[in-house]
This record gives structure tokens, C-alpha cells and sequence, in this order.
């Protein structure tokens, strides 16, 4: 295979099934060239998660919960024994209870603050220093992060502050990775309609509003996001790292919307 990512070797995490962003990343990848093995949640979403990574011509397909660390241990040392070496990883991985995204912030339990930091931050950071070790000629990590990190988003609540701390930890991880090589970034996806998203209070609405608001007066899709993780994840990014970058059709950047703007 000539393309881009011939010869890399990746890990995914992540992967429910279909309208995950896991899978415009993973098709992306495997599209120039990519081998890939994937990691799955639980027996449930074995079944789901197989057949699709034989699309992609991928049998390295491994139980992890993050929340963990044996279950994480165990996808490595089964990743080191099948591959021995890794070239990117990509973390798609998020949890809160749905209960506390919706209603206010201010109700969020001391329980599932920790849980959902647990999930959703700690867990790259786990996974992050086993694929470092793994990594001896460099290589790449992604992460997924919501623009509720960085301002309020109708009942993202706990979320948005798990998405901002782990904003924050993708700049220590590219400081601590950043002399053996290694990059680390994360891609803020504008909403998509997902099987995580699908908890989030109002989600049809807040689809579209962005649809309505962003300058390309649409919302993005998950194949967009993995053309954006193809450029990170490979050579094309070489120069890049730390960064948060939105894949959002630009509804970061407004303030207030034009008055020729559609009426929402
Ligand atoms: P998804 O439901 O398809 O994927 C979420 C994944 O997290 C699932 O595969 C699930 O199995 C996994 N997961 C949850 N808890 C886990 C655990 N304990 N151990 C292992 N895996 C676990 O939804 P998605 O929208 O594709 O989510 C992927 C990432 O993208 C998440 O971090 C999410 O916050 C982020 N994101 C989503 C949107 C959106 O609008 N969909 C926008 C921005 C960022």
C-alpha cells in the first residue's frame, strides 16, 4: 500500500458500532493504508465491533474497560505480544452518568464527578503511558474533546469539565512525550449524533442550532473528523502537537450570529 499510513501501526479505542467517531477515524486511517487493532468495552459490543474491524481488515480486536487498570494492562501486553511496537493511538472514549447531563452543573455527586473524570481523563492518561512505552521511534495520540471544555453548552455540565481538564492533560502528555517523538493532540468534534451524544439532555436541538450558527452552516460528520485525525495522526502533522484542534465547521469562532444568519 503506497499511502500515507503504510507501515503504521494503530490502536483504536473506542468503537460502538457505526456512527461512532471512532469509525470515520478508523476508516480514514485504514483508507491510506493503516493497520489497525481496536479495543472494545465489554462482551456486549464484541459482537458489534469484530465485523467491523474485518472491514477494515483488522482480527486484533481486544476487550478493555478504562476504568481498569488490569483490563488496561492486559489490551497492552496483548498489543506487545501481537505487534510488539505502536505507531498512533486514538482514545474515543468518554463517560458520564446520563442522569447529571442535563439540569444544572451545580447538582453534580461527588460520585460521579469522580467516575466521569475517571472515564473520560484519567484513562487517556493510563492508556497514554503504555502506548509511550511502545512507541521507542515516535509516533502520535488523539484524543476527542466538546467545545462545552472551554464555554457552556446547554447540559454538558460535568462533562465540560472532565473535556477541560482533559484539554489541559493533552498539553502535559505532549510536554512529557514531546522529546521521545511523540504527539499528542485532540480533536474537538462538533456534535454528532452518537450513541454517547444520544445521553446529552436536548441533543437534537443543540445538532441544530450548530447547524444554523457555524460559518459553514452545517454540522460536521464523523468521516470529517477522521480526515482531520488522518492529518494529525500521520506525517502531515509532524509539526503539531498539544494542540486542541475544532473540527466544528468553525462554530467556535462566533460570537453572535449575522442578521442575513437563517432564524433559528
Ligand atoms: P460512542 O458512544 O460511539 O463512543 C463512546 C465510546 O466510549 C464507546 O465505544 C464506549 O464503549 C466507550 N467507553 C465508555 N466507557 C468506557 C470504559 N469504561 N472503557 C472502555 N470504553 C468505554 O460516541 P462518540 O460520540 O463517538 O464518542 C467518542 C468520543 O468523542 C468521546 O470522548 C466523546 O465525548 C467525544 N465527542 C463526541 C461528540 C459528539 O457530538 N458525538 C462531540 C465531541 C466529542
Amino acid at each position: 500500500h503506497a499511502g500515507l499510513m503504510a507501515g503504521k501501526r494503530g490502536l483504536i479505542m473506542g468503537l460502538a458500532n457505526d456512527k461512532s467517531i471512532a469509525w470515520g477515524i478508523a476508516k480514514a486511517l485504514a483508507m491510506e493504508g493503516a493497520e489497525l487493532a481496536f479495543s472494545y468495552q465489554g462482551e456486549a459490543l464484541k459482537k458489534r465491533v469484530e465485523p467491523l474491524a474485518a472491514q477494515l481488515g483488522s482480527n486484533l480486536v481486544l476487550p478493555c474497560d478504562v476504568g481498569d487498570e488490569a483490563s488496561i494492562d492486559g489490551l497492552f501486553d496483548a498489543l506487545t505480544d501481537g505487534w510488539g511496537g505502536l505507531d498512533f493511538l486514538v482514545h474515543a472514549i468518554g463517560f458520564s452518568d446520563k442522569d447529571q447531563l442535563r439540569g444544572r452543573y451545580a447538582d453534580t455527586t461527588r460520585d460521579n464527578f469522580m467516575m466521569t473524570m475517571d472515564i473520560s481523563v484519567y484513562s487517556f492518561t493510563a492508556v497514554a503511558k503504555r502506548a509511550a512505552a511502545l512507541m521507542p521511534a515516535g509516533g502520535s495520540m488523539l484524543t476527542l474533546t466538546y467545545y462545552g471544555a472551554e464555554r457552556i453548552m446547554p447540559h454538558y455540565n460535568v462533562m465540560g469539565v472532565a473535556k477541560a481538564a482533559l484539554e489541559a492533560s493533552v498539553r502535559y502528555l505532549a510536554e512529557d512525550f514531546g522529546k521521545d517523538g511523540i504527539r499528542v493532540n485532540a480533536i474537538s468534534a462538533g456534535p454528532i449524533k452518537t450513541l454517547a451524544a444520544s445521553g446529552i439532555g436536548d441533543f437534537r436541538y443543540i445538532l441544530k442550532w450548530n447547524e444554523l450558527n457555524s460559518p459553514l452552516r452545517r454540522n460536521v460528520t464523523t468521516d470529517d473528523v477522521g480526515n482531520s485525525a488522518l492529518y494529525l495522526l500521520s506525517r502531515l502533522g509532524a509539526g503539531v502537537t498539544g494542540e486542541t484542534h475544532h473540527v466544528d465547521a468553525g462554530y467556535h469562532i462566533v460570537g453572535m450570529k449575522a442578521v442575513d444568519a437563517p432564524d433559528i
